[in-house]
């Protein structure tokens, strides 16, 4: 294994989003992205010149990785060829997964077990890999216009940009308009208690 990863940070901490919200993991965020969101909430992520380059081996030896679940986020990650990585986490019994905005596909040979996808405005909500989850930031002109509902999987999760009122009520009002959908109002939950 000779890959060497753009890495940002090996972090502890709960899941905050999505189906897994609360569970422990150990989150890997590598650097890099291809898009530029004005909102961005990890803007040192996006450089691609970011991070410490590491083989999969130093990568591993950060971390003591007691928790099951990993989480590869960024940044973008798909721009790296992830299946190295996960190889060797699933050789230390690990459940992997990814987060990606989407805009790249994601090798079925990678052998990641979760995808979870938060299309972005600024690729016009694109999703070209396959999704285990669907997760939209909502702000008041989010519209479910974007949405192919009949290639998405079967969670979608409508998320509140911290907890803004304005979010809240746009959210909320989908989840309870839209019953056909059974859409998922989410949060932050590692902003609401305060860990990174
Ligand atoms: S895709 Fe994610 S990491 Fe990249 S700029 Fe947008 S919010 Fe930031």
């Amino acid at each position: 294994m000779n890959s060497k990863y753009p890495v940002l940070e090996v972090f502890d901490s709960v899941q905050g989003e999505g189906l897994h919200a609360g569970l422990g993991a150990t989150f890997i965020r590598l650097a890099g992205c291809n898009l530029r969101c004005t909102w961005c909430d990890t803007a040192y992520s996006v450089a691609g010149d970011g991070g410490e380059s590491l083989s999969v081996e130093e990568l591993l030896a950060r971390q003591a990785f007691a928790q099951p679940m990993v989480i590869i986020t960024g940044g973008e990650p798909t721009l790296h060829d992830l299946g190295p990585l996960v190889q060797a986490l699933h050789a230390r019994g690990k459940y992997v997964c990814l987060e990606t905005n989407g805009t790249n596909p994601v090798p079925e040979e990678w052998g990641i077990d979760w995808i979870t996808v938060s299309p972005k405005p600024q690729s016009g909500y694109a999703v070209r890999c396959r999704a285990n989850e669907l997760k939209y930031v909502v702000d008041e002109g989010f519209s479910l216009a974007v949405v192919d509902f009949d290639k998405a999987p079967g969670h979608i999760i409508l998320q509140v940009e911290s907890c803004r009122p304005a979010s809240v009520a746009k959210a909320y009002a989908l989840v309870m308009e839209n019953p056909q959908h059974k859409l998922r109002l989410g949060v932050q939950l590692h902003k609401l208690i305060g860990v990174e």
